[in-house]
């Protein structure tokens, strides 16, 4: 009874001091960003730290750069050993997890369908049990447009069938099918982005895109403006395309990091766990790719037509109008020229 009315006395102020509380808890918590010393994490690092979030990378800079993590605290570790894991969740107060970290090489993953295997889809597994074990319930995790294969329709939607036709996609695939059970069963929430063409480096010019061995079109084109290449390969001319090359949806690495924050958010405001498509909307073909980087860079830039590259579907372009309507997201580098804007810019110093 005497607690009754102490609680309706001081309701007030007892309400504030959660709100507090929640605030206090908010900036004590950490983003667990793994990846976050690659192309697409350290972009993310950047923008949520700028958010005023907290993070903590972790990465085992096998393809990374220590240097691109500017923001945060670094720890090296390996999703192959949990231990690593583990102790990084009983180190930092993490609240949610971003996963960047995978192999990314569709060729490579058909020829060494373990390596993508064992990275992509059994790492993730692990980290998914430390999260379970620490009861960590909110994950962003990076899936592709090579989960849909070759696509029936275009622009691509997500409820597009997802026949993926090379191992990257089927692992990302795979790791989709389980966060569903993993929702079911344990109430793990999660958001699953799924990416078409990532381009374009931070508008500020602190990291971009630098991977080894590289075989993405844009930095490879760059890299000839640049005087590092002779000639960029045009592959396959014979598509049916306007002008015959394939057609692509690039997406800006900082929108796309903005898309990680919404959806963060989205999760935090007790938002269901979705699969999201991010991409502009717009199809570039190569030519016009080589084109508009010969505007920018104001070089001419040798393009040699060759044979078509394996695995490659003509025409790759996605609708994001469910990112748009559910989580609120408006690129805002959704023009070409300023993404190879920003990649040169980044590029030209290398
Ligand atoms: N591409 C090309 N020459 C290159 C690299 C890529 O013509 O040296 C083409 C490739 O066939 C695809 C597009 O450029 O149609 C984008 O390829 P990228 O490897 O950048 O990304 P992907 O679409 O494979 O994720």
């Amino acid at each position: 009874m005497i607690l009754r009315r102490f609680i309706k006395k001081y309701k007030n102020t007892i309400n504030q001091s959660k709100d507090k509380l929640k605030i206090i808890i908010k900036e004590f918590n950490m983003i667990l960003v793994v990846g976050g010393a690659g192309y697409i994490g350290s972009h993310l690092n950047k923008e949520i730290s700028k958010k005023g979030y907290k993070t903590v990378v972790f990465d085992n800079l096998s393809y990374g750069h220590e240097e691109f993590v500017k923001w945060g605290t670094f720890v090296q570790g390996d999703l192959g050993n949990i231990q690593d894991i583990r102790s990084v969740f009983e180190k930092y107060p993490i609240e949610a997890v971003m996963h960047f970290a995978a192999f990314t090489y569709v060729g490579e993953s058909v020829e060494d369908p373990q390596k993508y295997y064992l990275n992509n889809v059994k790492n993730t597994l692990n980290l998914l049990q430390v999260m379970l074990e620490k009861n960590v319930k909110q994950f962003i995790f990076s899936s592709t447009c090579a989960t849909y294969g070759n696509p029936v329709e275009i622009p691509i939607t997500e409820n597009h069938p997802q026949n993926p036709i090379n191992p990257y996609g089927r692992g990302k695939l795979m790791v989709e099918q389980f966060l569903n059970d993993y929702n079911k069963a344990y109430r793990l929430e999660y958001a699953s982005l799924r990416y078409f063409n990532a381009a374009g480096a931070d508008p500020d010019g602190e990291i971009g895109e630098s991977h080894n061995p590289e075989t993405h079109l844009i930095p490879l084109i760059l890299d000839v403006a640049a005087g590092k290449r002779d000639d960029v390969k045009i592959f396959g001319t014979d598509y049916n395309t306007p002008d015959g090359t394939c057609i692509r949806d690039y997406i800006h690495v900082t929108d796309l990091a903005d898309a990680h924050i919404l959806a963060l958010k989205y999760l935090e405001r007790g938002g269901k766990s979705d699969f999201f498509n991010l991409g502009n909307g717009n199809g570039f073909s190569v030519k016009e790719v080589i084109e508009t980087a010969r505007e920018i860079t104001c070089k001419n830039i040798k393009a040699v037509e060759t044979e078509r590259r394996p695995g490659d579907p003509p025409i790759l372009v996605g609708s994001s109008l469910k990112a748009r309507e559910v989580l609120k997201w408006k690129p805002k580098y959704d023009d070409l020229s300023k993404i190879i804007e920003t990649a040169w810019n980044w590029h030209k110093r290398l």
